[in-house]
């Protein structure tokens, strides 16, 4: 890069905060103020011309050297407590401007000399360390989002081709637009879910506010995924008592959906998928609970992270946002979500709802 981009980059700064000008300048109005006043007052006291002029040289200099070494030793210790900080912090700043995220500033140890400055820089690591989090959940968000646009791509790619072939037989030809039609479902259920999280992540007016019925939405959503548990042969226990709520339903279906969807998916044939919905003071708690793999501590820890897939053997079922979904909206509705598990026992994820 030439000179004068880096000068652009970086711009320089020539002047220090403290110049020996102004200083100087400061000293030379101070000693004239004080030899005036003083020769002003032997002018009162009457004193001889030429001890008043002794007397006021003698005062000048004195003045003058004397708030000399004083503004010295104020340079040198305004050097240290006051330039540098700033300096840190304006290397730091410009550092964190030009996109490196690592910028941070050395903090003093001892707590008892903290000054302003130390809050400032204090406040500045927190800020940094903030940001370079989002930055970092931003590209791996990036990064999964062209991952998972791409594999229904390249399916939807290799099956056309495939298609192009003569003379191919009747159940190919059924067999390969069976599973283009299949990559194009996840991949518009791909954009479907990272347009709504989108929309609910950025979303912060909700007006839709209305009472219903908890109890009643529960039910249709288990009816609705009846397919699944049938073809499933899924026992189902259902203890689900009316429960008025204010809230938006509409965003609610998701997470019902979502879970009681994720409690088939990963239940095997014969399994059993419960559902209770109670009253509990001011909250409304809805519990799914399945008697499938279950998950580990560790996956536990991970399921509500956008794209995390604990279970690889489903992951084609899926795109991994379904539980970041269903935790934003709990979190809009100010509720609480929790879930227990354990590997080849089952889960229970249980939602509080203030009612
Ligand atoms: P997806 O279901 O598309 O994989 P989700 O965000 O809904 O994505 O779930 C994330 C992960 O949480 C799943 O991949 C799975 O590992 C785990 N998980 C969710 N629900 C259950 C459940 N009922 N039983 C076992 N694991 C589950």
């Amino acid at each position: 890069m030439s000179e004068d981009g880096n000068r652009k980059e970086k711009p320089k700064i020539g002047r220090s905060l403290f110049s020996p000008r102004r200083y100087l300048i400061f000293f030379l109005l101070i000693a004239f103020v004080v030899t005036t006043c003083f020769l002003l007052f032997l002018h009162f006291l009457e004193i001889r011309a030429e001890d008043v002029h002794k007397a006021a040289l003698l005062t000048f200099g004195n003045v003058l050297l004397l708030s000399f070494l004083g503004a010295t030793f104020d340079g040198i210790r305004q050097k240290y407590t006051v330039e540098k900080p700033v300096r840190q912090i304006l290397d730091a700043t410009q550092r964190f401007t030009r996109g490196d995220f690592s910028a941070r500033i050395e903090q003093r140890q001892d707590p008892l000399r903290h000054n302003e400055f130390d809050v400032i820089i204090a406040d500045f690591n927190k800020m940094a360390e903030e940001l370079s989090g989002i930055e970092t959940l931003r590209t791996d968000f990036i990064a999964s989002v062209s991952h998972e646009l791409k594999t229904p791509l390249a399916v939807m790619q290799n099956y056309a081709t495939l298609l192009q072939a003569p003379d191919l037989p009747e159940e190919k030809r059924i067999e390969y637009g069976r599973a283009i039609a299949e990559a194009s479902r996840r991949l518009s259920e791909l954009i479907t879910n990272i347009l709504r999280l989108n929309k609910l992540e950025n979303q912060t007016i909700f007006p839709d506010s209305i009472r219903f019925n908890l109890g009643e939405q529960l039910r249709e959503c288990v009816l609705s995924l009846e397919d699944v548990w049938e073809q499933k042969e899924l026992d189902l226990d259902i203890d689900i008592d009316d429960v008025m709520l204010n809230g938006d339903p509409e965003l609610l279906t998701l997470v019902w959906n979502n879970l009681l969807s994720n409690a088939m998916k990963f239940t095997g044939p014969g399994g059993l998928v419960g559902v209770t919905v109670k009253e509990e003071e001011q909250w409304a708690v809805v519990s799914v609970r399945d008697t499938g793999c279950g998950m580990t501590a560790e996956t536990g820890r991970h399921i509500f992270e956008k794209f995390y897939q604990g279970d690889s053997s489903h992951s084609s079922q899926g795109n991994g946002l379904g539980l970041a979904l269903v935790k934003r909206v709990i979190d809009i509705m100010n509720g609480e979500i929790s879930v227990e598990s354990a590997p080849g026992v089952g889960s229970v994820f249980t939602v509080r709802l203030p009612k």
